[in-house]
């Protein structure tokens, strides 16, 4: 087929040429955009056409996130063997909802959730659902969470549903990444009616600090801060809350990683204590979107929480994957995350983690001595860097956005306008990180 041909040679141009790109599009690519935006003709038109139309004015306006020099968001790229597998998956078409849908996506996903359960420590008996990123995982692991506590307290929330049901009470750190917030309103728990728990200078949750538990009660812990990278204390956290009627939920959206390192998973000391965690594949494991994970400790739980039905499939031979999930129908997302894991290995996954934290000490290290502020303790993969009053600061990081040599977006942290870097990409190298301090500095000092 020559379509596949075409496509592999532009796939291919696109992926040798990313680097010497702007890494954010200029504002004439981004114009030319409206040649995508026409009518609906009549008549069909022939696909290697409509591939040319996507990569003639759609790759130059991409954002070059998949490159080594983007250190926006918390943001990785695609691993060459995920990529792959993500493409054969597509041209397979798989349903992954159930095994007799595809044999191939249950079992990838069972074996890949296995790997998963112990590179992070989990406890043994955990199981996965693979969702589309973090804010899916949290919400699924909530809606476990809810309907366990209130299963002890005699209450089935499936069928009840949640008016006139016990109460429960919801513990966070101040600072909740938005979109845990947003999770929890999914769930019927309110943003309004969440504890919210003092944290130190870095927003760790300062665990004695949280109020006197009574009743059924999920508490909210965050491993890896979005802006300084910070993790809360777990192991002290669940040692002051834990009983039969208190679920301990970690959002790890990128921080859980740490637990894959060596050198970094004293940061998640006393990780097996929760009862569920949430973490991305997207970011730090460099799977392609979109794909997140949320782990639980009780399968049973699980899947009465995401029952369809009052009866299960029983799964004698193969995972029924739609049974861990919020959707039926859906995308057979295991086969990237197995390629990932198997392409990188206990070891290569170690790595990764531990070369971007090395990547980020660099950064910090070298705005430091050309006399920038270092906002945070930089233990992970995040730095905040602060240029001087907000408006200074903001004008920079517009300026180095313009560049295009790297992108970095702002933030505010303390109430001091700052620029983040996040480094969460495998393909970012030395010497990606040398080229990008160079132009950061040579733009801040030239302001
Ligand atoms: C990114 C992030 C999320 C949300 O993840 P999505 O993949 O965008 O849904 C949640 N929590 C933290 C700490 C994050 O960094």
């Amino acid at each position: 087929m020559n379509l596949l041909d075409d496509f592999a040679k532009r796939a291919k141009k696109y992926i040798d040429e990313r680097g010497d790109q702007p890494v954010y599009p200029g504002a004439s690519a981004i114009e030319k955009l409206r040649y995508l935006d026409t009518p609906l003709q009549e008549d069909s038109i022939d696909a290697s056409a409509i591939l040319a139309l996507l990569d003639d004015y759609g790759s130059p306006a991409t954002v070059k996130s998949s490159g080594g020099r983007y250190f926006g968001f918390v943001t990785g790229s695609s691993l060459e063997a995920a990529m792959a597998a993500k493409l054969m998956a597509t041209v397979w078409d798989q349903n992954g909802a159930l095994s007799v849908m595809s044999p191939v996506a249950s079992l990838l996903e069972e074996v890949s959730s296995n790997w998963l359960v112990s590179l992070l420590g989990l406890p043994k008996n955990t199981v996965t659902s693979f969702v589309t990123g973090a804010t899916m995982a949290n919400f699924t692991s909530l809606a476990a969470a809810r309907h366990a506590l209130l299963k002890n307290q005699g209450w089935d929330v499936q069928s009840k549903g949640l008016f006139n049901a016990p109460e429960i009470t919801v513990i966070a750190g101040d600072e909740l990444h938005v979109s845990l917030m947003k999770a929890l309103s999914m769930v019927g728990f309110g943003r309004d009616r969440i504890i919210r728990v003092p944290v130190d200078e870095q927003g760790r949750m300062i665990a004695n600090k949280i109020p006197v538990i009574h009743g059924p009660t999920i508490v909210c812990a965050q491993s890896g801060n979005v802006n300084s990278g910070a993790f809360d204390p777990l192991e002290e956290i669940c040692d002051r809350v834990k009983n039969d009627n208190v679920w301990v939920h970690v959002d790890g959206a990128f921080g859980l990683w740490a637990a894959a390192s060596p050198e970094k998973k004293y940061l998640m000391k006393g990780i097996e204590l929760a009862d569920s965690w949430g973490t991305d594949a997207h970011k730090w494991l460099n799977v392609p979107y979109d794909c997140g994970f949320a782990f639980v400790k009780d399968k049973q739980v699980l899947f009465e929480a995401m029952s369809a039905t009052a009866a299960y499939l029983p799964e004698i031979s193969m995972r029924e994957p739609f049974q861990y999930v919020p959707e039926m129908s859906r995308q057979a997302r295991g086969i990237a995350v197995w390629a990932a894991l198997k392409a990188l290995g206990k070891k290569g996954l170690a790595a990764m983690i531990e070369k971007n934290c090395r990547q980020a000490k660099r950064f910090a290290e070298g705005l430091q001595d050309a006399g920038f502020l270092i906002l945070n303790e930089v233990e992970l993969n995040q730095v905040l860097v602060n240029f001087g009053d907000s408006e200074t600061t903001n004008n920079i990081i517009k300026k180095i956005q313009q560049d295009g040599t790297c992108w970095c977006g702002g933030t505010t942290w303390h109430g001091k306008a700052a620029m983040r870097i996040s480094v969460s990409s495998y393909a970012t190298t030395d010497e990606d990180v040398e080229r990008s301090l160079q132009a950061m500095i040579s733009i801040a000092k030239e302001n």
